[in-house]
């Protein structure tokens, strides 16, 4: 007999991929595209186009700021 709890840690187990919402338009940020995504790189939502710089990683959630490209 499987408890709720043991269904949620079998799902948290099969690789969650990282997290990345785009601060400007809210959106999920594609991470394929950097598989090896660390803090200090710079990325680009593919949703609006902004080009960001990863903060930090924590519990794989990336944590992102807007580089102003100098319009
Ligand atoms: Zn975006």
């Amino acid at each position: 007999m499987y408890s709720i709890e043991s269904i949620m840690i079998s799902e948290n187990s099969t690789r969650v991929g990282l997290l990345c919402v785009c601060p400007e338009c809210k959106n999920p940020v594609d991470l394929s595209r950097y598989p090896n995504v660390t803090a200090g790189m710079v990325i680009e939502c593919d949703r609006c186009g902004m080009t960001l710089l990863v903060k930090d990683i924590t519990n794989n959630s990336v944590g992102t700021e807007i580089i102003d490209a100098g319009k």
